[in-house]
């Protein structure tokens, strides 16, 4: 016969251990569900910009040909009609609108030019796509198709023209027959900043359009706006043109 005091013991032994798996279990649970939130918010987070793209349903603008017939023409290194992928590019001009860098371009041409420009409401292409520009210097100018981003100046008109960014990109690859492939963090692939290209093959020293990109999504979205994100959106347009 076992005392009463020891049949306690046991009783309360069982539920102290009960008691103390309950806890396991309930401090499991709160620090799975801390982890998913924070998860969901740093995803929320980083995909900001074009997460309002997708919600807003923004649709890109209509790409507009205006060939200007006095820029040079220059084959890229392995011929006319064969680039090996895209350069998106930032005026760093903060006052200019896409008609003003038009015009200074093609007055300026004989030291730099690049094949296109976006904004917000616009995709203007003005030197043909078959031939090489000169935006980069060399090597990456005899390799790339090249594009400038004017500087906007609020949340929806940033957004825009990410969005133009993105799908003019995407549509630049299927047109040329290239795979999308973000060069920005390793030096290889089809879709490259001029900062990328200025680290990996020089020419350069421009760090476009990090800066502004990181910048502008900072003032509008709370959060820097990355090469990794652009690359995100090319990716999105490009199934979408497919
Ligand atoms: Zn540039």
């Amino acid at each position: 016969m076992i005392s009463i005091e020891f049949e306690y013991k046991i009783v309360s032994k069982v539920a102290t251990l009960v008691v103390k798996k309950q806890i396991n279990s309930l401090f499991l649970t709160v620090l799975t569900v801390l982890i998913m939130l924070i998860i969901v918010n740093v995803t929320a987070n980083a995909a900001s910009v074009n997460h309002y793209i997708s919600a807003h349903h923004y649709s890109p603008s209509t790409i507009t040909k205006q060939i200007w017939k006095g820029f040079p023409h220059y084959k890229y290194r392995h011929g006319k009609g064969k680039p090996e992928g895209v350069v998106i590019h930032e005026t760093g001009n903060p006052n200019s609108t896409i008609f003003d860098e038009i015009a200074y371009m093609k007055k300026n041409y004989r030291n730099a030019f690049v094949h296109s420009f976006v904004d917000d409401d616009h995709i203007i292409n003005i030197a043909n796509t078959d031939y090489l520009c000169w935006g980069v210097g060399y090597p990456g100018n005899a390799r790339f198709i090249q594009f400038e981003q004017i500087e906007m100046h609020s949340k929806k008109s940033f957004a825009h023209e990410v969005e133009n960014a993105a799908y003019y990109t995407a549509y630049l690859l299927d047109e040329y027959n290239l795979k999308p492939n973000d060069a920005v963090y390793d030096g290889k692939g089809t879709v490259w900043s001029h900062g990328s290209v200025a680290k990996y093959m020089g020419g350069s020293d421009h760090t476009d359009p990090v800066g502004y990109y990181k910048k502008a999504g900072k003032k509008y979205f709370h959060k820097a706006y990355t090469m990794s994100q652009f690359y995100q959106l090319v990716l999105t347009n490009y199934k979408n043109i497919e």
